[in-house]
């Protein structure tokens, strides 16, 4: 059975990324890897369904153990992808979402190069901040904080493959599952199949 792929997620905080893989993982049959984070739960947020919350001392074992296949820090709190899941998922040809920031996106790409990159971003800055300000859970230190930090990821846009804007929840969902659909459609991404199909009209014809 052919692997699965990774599909990498990342974007601005604030930009509705959050709300557009949990649409993905809903409307398309996307697996979702479920990152470690040291920060605190925010209001409405389950341990094990949002992310596993994690002590400091917690997380920094599991990078001992090699529990993660990349893990970043971003602004005061530490984030990590467990390896033993995502691994499994791509064994059994899942294609796996992780919605996880710019260096720990270049990480992913470096191990596995045939990972999809894609960057949901808002149309603008304005309704960035609007859309932080706007959820409430941050205070205005951390919105300003995250809104430098957005200035240098931008800096990272074009390392992704795929810039797609989040205006409309619906559209931008259709749009990265038509990515992924077509890039699966990508003759390089179809060796196994034109072998096949070449040997099936070689036997036919004979
Ligand atoms: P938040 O605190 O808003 O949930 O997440 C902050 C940032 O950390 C977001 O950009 C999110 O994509 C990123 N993030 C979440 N999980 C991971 C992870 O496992 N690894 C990395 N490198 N970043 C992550």
């Amino acid at each position: 059975m052919a692997r699965g792929r990774l599909i990498v997620i990342s974007g601005f905080s604030g930009a509705g990324k959050g709300t557009v893989v949990k649409r993905l993982v809903e409307k398309y049959n996307y697996s979702l890897s479920i990152s470690a984070t040291t920060r605190e739960p925010r209001e409405g947020e389950v341990d094990g369904r949002d992310y596993y919350f994690k002590t400091v001392d917690e997380f920094k074992s599991l990078i001992d153990y090699n529990g993660f296949i990349e893990w970043a820090q971003y602004v005061e709190n530490y984030y990590g992808t467990p390896r033993k899941f995502v691994e499994e998922e791509l064994a059994e040809g899942k294609d796996v979402i992780l919605e996880i920031e710019v260096q720990g996106a270049m990480n992913i790409k470096s191990q596995y190069p045939d990972a999809m990159l894609i960057f949901i971003t808002t149309k603008d800055i304005v309704t960035l901040k609007d859309r932080l300000v706007g959820r409430g859970s941050e205070s205005a230190d951390v919105v300003e904080k995250r809104i430098r930090r957005a200035a240098e990821e931008a800096e990272t846009m074009p390392s992704y493959e795929y810039i797609i804007i989040n205006d409309d929840l619906e559209a931008c969902v259709d749009a990265v599952n038509s990515v992924v659909v077509a890039d699966r459609c990508k003759k390089e991404n179809q060796t196994e199949f034109l072998i096949d199909i070449k040997k099936q009209l070689e036997d036919y014809t004979r």
